[in-house]
């Protein structure tokens, strides 16, 4: 028996619940995972409530992510007692995730945990953090080192926005952070960010090119600040853009592209191919400060993830929310 929080349809609603289930209610897979942690993405957030698009059907255990050790393994490739870690392969979306103390899964989304990364600390990275290093990476293959200049992070006390400030800055950039909540200003410059901007500043539409001022970003939100973000960056400069907490849109020109030559790198997390997350996970293991991810993170347990799914859509999260799917 395993406990696991459920989403049911109820009347149009989604209702969550937590239950006692048994192994054999477990979806097909050829390897069984003991979950020992679990995290909460803005993915979930929309899950929880019920968003279309996310969930294909229900009733489901949702959780984009889970770390834990192999408990059964019909993979060849996978052993008893093996650390591993599942980002997205739309875990929590068509298949069950990892808000639950067990969960079976294909071998093929499995990623080895590195030595030196516990399983806690994979959760706190979680969807959000191997997203902000899949940024980070997209930049390093663009040729935009820390000499470049500033690099702006929106969405900045955010998941993404947290981990993309902290590695960005151990790595030597100059991070300047974009934030709607600048009470959180002492957070991020405890992450590294040396300047901080409200996002107010890049909110309303964006000019075709506009004065230069960073080198290029990582953006989480999208929509009229990514739009500020590019026209606002140097000659071949680099901008990763992986979310959408602000909006699906692009209003933007081709100026910035055509003009300053200008890239806009996608990162996509769900469907990486496994030598680029072994690659993230390996600089992850190495570029993240213990000091740094400790500030980031909240712990909670199975029965506090509606409040706190609902919370992240309301962008009140700081940082990253690890759940401890044992209480
Ligand atoms: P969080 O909710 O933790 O962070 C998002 C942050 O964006 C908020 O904390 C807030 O930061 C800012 N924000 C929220 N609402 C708005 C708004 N209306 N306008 C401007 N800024 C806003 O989410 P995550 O960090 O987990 O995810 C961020 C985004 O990245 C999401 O859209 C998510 O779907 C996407 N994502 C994409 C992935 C991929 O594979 N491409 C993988 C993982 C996430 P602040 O208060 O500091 O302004």
């Amino acid at each position: 028996m395993f406990r696991a929080v459920m989403l049911h349809q109820v009347d149009g609603e989604v209702v969550p619940s937590i239950q006692q289930l048994d192994d054999d209610r477990l979806p097909p897979g050829d390897v069984t995972v003991d979950v020992e942690w679990s995290t909460v993405n803005y993915k979930d957030g929309l899950a929880y409530r019920g968003a279309p698009g996310v969930v294909r059907e229900y009733p489901i255990v949702p959780g984009v992510d889970l770390a834990g050790v192999v408990a059964s393994s019909d993979d060849a490739r996978w052993q008893v007692g093996d650390r591993v870690v599942v980002n997205g392969w739309r875990l929590g979306e068509r298949h069950w995730g990892g808000h639950a103390e067990r969960a079976r899964v294909s071998g093929d989304w499995l990623t080895r945990l590195p030595d030196t990364v516990d399983t806690r600390t994979a959760m706190v990275i979680g969807t959000a953090g191997y997203t902000a290093m899949l940024c980070v990476l997209a930049l390093e293959r663009n040729d935009l080192g820390p000499d470049a200049g500033t690099v702006v992070v929106t969405g900045a006390s955010g998941g993404v926005g947290s981990v993309a400030v902290s590695l960005l800055s151990h790595l030597g950039y100059r991070v300047a952070a974009v934030t709607g909540r600048t009470t959180e200003a002492e957070y991020l410059r405890g992450l590294g960010a040396v300047e901080i901007i409200d996002r107010a500043e890049l909110t309303g539409p964006a000019r075709p090119l506009a004065s230069v001022r960073w080198a290029g970003g990582v953006d989480a939100v999208g929509g009229e600040i990514l739009a500020n973000v590019v026209s606002a960056t140097a000659y071949g400069g680099v901008v990763a853009a992986c979310g959408l907490a602000a909006s699906m849109d692009l209003p933007t020109s081709v100026a910035p592209f055509i003009l300053r030559a200008v890239t806009l790198a996608g990162v996509e997390s769900v469907e990486a191919p496994a030598h680029l997350r072994e690659q993230a996970w390996a600089r992850l293991a190495t570029d993240l400060d213990p000091a740094q991810i400790r500030a980031m993170t909240t712990e909670v347990a199975l029965g506090d993830l509606p409040e706190v799914t609902a919370a992240i859509l309301a962008g009140q999260v700081r940082g990253r929310v690890v759940v401890d799917v044992r209480r």
